[in-house]
């Protein structure tokens, strides 16, 4: 029996951990960004780019093996994958499935681009956006992100 790489990796299956899958094509690296995973740690991680979804889209799908994300960090994904779906698999079996829930608040986790703002100036302040409609907005200067968030994300 032989295999594509793409059908091989959409049927691997990881023992448990989380997979995230229906990532719009070319944003698997930016979601690894956000949830602050560099490869540093002991997670064993797989990467599919453009990945055939179905007959006319790709999409992008990475496995994190040994580690379930929490609600926050699936709610912080909402932010640059809206539209990815999160499974939880134990024992090789999806044990649980989280939906991307867009959350009103982001803590901690971005840094704001406003290099007058309060919590960019090393004060011991944890940054506090507020996600709106049509981009997210920090709750100490008032600046407002419409896109790139990925480049805001706090490395610690
Ligand atoms: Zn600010």
């Amino acid at each position: 029996m032989t295999m594509s790489n793409d059908e091989h990796l959409r049927v691997s299956k990881i023992k448990d951990g989380t997979v995230i899958d229906h990532i719009r094509a070319g944003q698997a690296l930016k979601v690894l960004g956000i949830l602050g995973i560099d490869g540093a740690n002991d997670e064993q991680i797989t990467v599919g780019m453009n990945v055939s979804s179905d007959r006319h889209s790709r999409k992008d799908i990475v496995k994190i093996e040994g580690r379930e994300l929490s609600q926050e960090e699936v709610d912080v994904l909402s932010l640059i994958a809206p539209n990815a779906t999160i499974n939880i698999v134990r024992n090789y079996e999806v044990a649980e499935k989280r939906r991307v829930d867009r959350p009103d608040v982001v803590e901690g986790v971005l840094s704001c681009p406003n290099p007058n703002c309060i919590t960019a100036n090393n004060e011991p302040v944890t940054s506090k956006f507020d996600v709106l409609e049509d981009g997210t907005r920090c709750r100490y200067c008032e600046q407002i992100i419409s896109d790139d968030i990925p480049s805001l994300i706090d490395p610690e």
